[in-house]
């Protein structure tokens, strides 16, 4: 999703991974496009932006049928159910609630390593820029990482989400996690095609 924040840092990490990350900015830019990543950035400007384009409405209903997503920081609180103070218009999919710049009071950045089980058993060197805090996980929600007792990673169904910022590392597994939706959804997709 190219319409604010850090898109660049995303591609760059997808087209080392071998992918042909095109920039989605309208409903037709989704034509062929088998996954989105929502990058970080400022939620209420990437809401109001997408939902301008029309670009809510349709993933609302892509996102229903199994279209993969992932959401970084601006892109979690733009998946929440539920945000807590001021309310981006946003996709509103995922069944957690979402507190805006919750980490950010104490200090504005950081960088933690954080364990992720799915991704091996080296720690993931997660950076958090005024990151939200996922202050409630629904039952079908499954939590992938914990910092200091919160959930900083989740996914449910095809969608995914975490508080920190993989593309601002080197280290590409949890992009490579995604892609591993984004290859099933292709291979179910292909199956329901040939009948
Ligand atoms: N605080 C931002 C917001 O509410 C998110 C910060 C980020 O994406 N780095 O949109």
């Amino acid at each position: 999703m190219a319409i604010q924040g850090d898109v660049r840092e995303h591609r760059r990490i997808l087209q080392q991974l071998g992918v042909d990350a095109p920039e989605v900015r309208t409903p037709a830019d989704l034509e062929g496009v088998d996954g989105l990543v929502i990058p970080g950035g400022e939620s209420t400007t990437i809401g109001l932006l997408m939902d301008e384009a029309g670009l809510v409405s349709v993933l609302r209903t892509r996102i229903t049928g199994g279209f993969p997503v992932y959401g970084t920081c601006a892109g979690l609180i733009l998946l929440a159910r539920d945000v807590e103070g001021p309310e981006p218009r946003r996709i509103g999919l995922m069944d957690i609630t979402a507190a805006r710049n919750a980490f950010g009071r104490q200090i504005a950045s950081f960088e933690a390593r954080v364990p992720i089980p799915v991704l091996g058993a080296e720690p993931f060197p997660a950076v958090f820029i005024r990151a939200p805090r996922v202050t409630r996980v629904g039952p079908g929600v499954r939590p992938l990482a914990y910092w200091q007792g919160e959930v900083v990673m989740a996914e449910e169904g095809s969608m995914l989400v975490s508080s920190f910022h993989p593309e601002l590392t080197a280290d590409l597994r949890v992009h490579e996690y995604f892609l591993r939706k984004v290859t099933a959804y292709v291979e179910r997709e292909t199956m329901q095609a040939k009948g």
